[in-house]
């Protein structure tokens, strides 16, 4: 399945499926500016996530829909950027935003509530080297050893 993430969705721990496509828009992950938050982004990444920005007719039509059904006031760029993307990925939005969920509704676009989906259990991922083989807590882009890429795995 290919899932559109927000903010929420990646602060409250998202877990993939093995196969699941992840997309997340590039304004959302600007706004993961905290500690926390880019270590979570980054745990995706690693686990395959791509980030992307919709196309502007996407934004246009999300912004139109989101009129159609007096959302708009109440979505933020980034919002109307998670939405717009989930239509032209044919992409199911995970979110806890009450808004962005009911602008999906109405344009038919599969949405997941973050906060009702029961993800209360937190996973921990360790890091392995594909290179040295050696685990890290963190992420990194290179292993700090010997320059391979990390893969994430949940400890
Ligand atoms: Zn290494």
């Amino acid at each position: 399945m290919r899932f559109v993430l927000d903010s929420s969705a990646i602060l409250n721990n998202f877990q993939p499926k093995t196969g699941d496509e992840i997309v997340i828009p590039s304004s959302v992950a600007e706004e993961l500016k905290s500690h926390e938050g880019r270590e979570k982004l980054e745990t995706l990444i690693s686990l395959g996530a791509v980030i992307e920005k919709p196309l502007q007719r996407y934004g246009a039509r999300t912004k139109e829909i989101a009129e159609d059904v007096g959302e708009l006031g109440r979505l933020s760029d980034v919002d109307i950027e998670v939405i717009a993307l989930a239509l032209e990925k044919k992409a199911c939005v995970v979110s806890d935003d009450y808004s962005i969920e009911n602008v999906c509704r109405y344009a038919g676009i599969d949405f997941l509530p973050i906060s009702t989906e029961g993800i209360k259990k937190v996973f921990r991922y360790r890091y392995r080297c594909t290179g040295c083989g050696r685990y890290y807590k963190r992420y990194y882009e290179e292993c700090p050893v010997c320059g391979s890429t990390l893969r994430a795995r949940r400890a």
